[in-house]
């Protein structure tokens, strides 16, 4: 079997983070196998259960168990995908890793492409999706999010380039090297360059089972690009507070010229209240936002795990490419 395999472009590793997936993995397995199949090329595939509630575990048992290009961990409870990410990374054996949704709305039938792109020297290869089957509401709002998150975040964050892409190897090393528990991974790719090629896909429907993104998730994941990569959005709170506190100035010197020339007459009831809640609702907004900063540094400094593991591949099934090779 190992003999009728090219082994000159090196093994391919394919790291799929799976949440309660079960009414959609075997398709994507075997889609994904027969795919494989057809590269010609050593691979493995670690899936990374994060902490699914259904079947997707036994499932993963039972593809384990009866082929041994099939890894698996379990986590202990549900970790997010940014952690299931980071496992599957930690996991991965090979010379070229690709990172894959298990909903299938990832293709497997583009990796050959993905391959190929790789060969000519690339050491990210991206597949950009299409927003073909977004809503007009959702199409809208992440256009103008990467409007904003682009002019106020060092990195640069492509719209519909996102976790489906080929790492090579010191790529994927790369990543392993960035430690920090809050991870926002479209940011760590950017983070860490090396050649880079996007390519675009149809955007394709789930092939079944829900997305896990509801719009308070998509919410929270955009203050996370905002905040993730550096400090700048805390000079929002200067860029803001100067000009009003130079306005408040000007009305202030004007009121007080009033007060002197005309005697106090006591209006302006309807300023002082617009000043009040216009100055307050700001002020809990920049709080937030600071604290969204000293959050981040109290998840840091407690140093814990990003996710644990509650179990893994039994050792008699599990098997590196180069082990099974060994074996075989
Ligand atoms: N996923 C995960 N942990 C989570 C949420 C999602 O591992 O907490 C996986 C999910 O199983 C899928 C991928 O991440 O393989 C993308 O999730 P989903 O399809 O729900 O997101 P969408 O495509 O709607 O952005
Ligand atoms: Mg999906």
């Amino acid at each position: 079997m190992i003999a009728i395999l090219s082994e000159e472009h090196g093994v391919l590793s394919i790291v799929v983070p799976c949440f309660n997936e079960e009414q959609v993995l075997e398709a994507f397995n075997d889609e994904l196998h027969a795919r494989l199949a057809e590269l010609r090329q050593p691979y493995e595939v670690v899936f990374v259960d994060d902490g699914s509630l259904d079947g997707t575990l036994s499932l993963l048992r039972t593809f384990a168990a009866r082929d041994p290009h099939v890894r698996y961990l379990s986590f202990s409870r549900n970790f997010g995908k940014e952690a299931g990410l980071l496992a599957g990374l930690r996991e991965s054996t090979g010379d070229h890793v690709a990172i894959m949704d298990a909903d299938l709305q990832h293709p497997p039938s583009l990796l050959r492409r993905m391959l190929d792109l790789q060969r000519e020297g690339f050491d990210q290869v991206v597949a950009r999706r299409s927003r073909d089957h977004d809503g007009p509401l959702r199409a809208l709002l992440s256009r103008s999010y990467y409007q904003l998150v682009n002019h106020w975040v060092e990195v640069e964050l492509v719209d519909g380039a996102g976790d489906f892409r080929l790492l090579s190897r010191r790529a994927v090393d790369a990543l392993l090297e960035l430690g920090e528990r809050n991870r926002f991974s479209k940011g760590l790719f950017s983070w860490i360059g090396f050649r880079t090629v996007f390519f675009d896909y149809t955007d394709v429907p789930r092939g079944g089972g829900t997305s896990k993104w509801s719009y308070r998730h998509l919410l929270n994941y955009a203050v996370d690009g905002m905040v993730s990569f550096n400090s700048r959005p805390l000079r929002l709170a200067i860029h803001v507070g100067l000009p009003l506190t130079g306005l408040a100035l000007l009305y202030a010197a004007w009121m007080v010229g009033a007060v002197l020339i005309g005697g106090v007459t006591a209006p302006g009831y309807v300023s002082l209240l617009v000043a009040v809640t216009g100055f307050g609702g700001m002020q809990i907004v920049l709080l937030g936002l600071v604290g969204e900063y000293v959050g981040r540094v109290y998840n840091e400094c407690k140093q814990r795990p990003h996710y644990l593991v509650s179990e893994r591949t039994p050792s008699g099934l599990a098997r590196t490419p180069a082990q099974r090779a060994h074996f075989s």
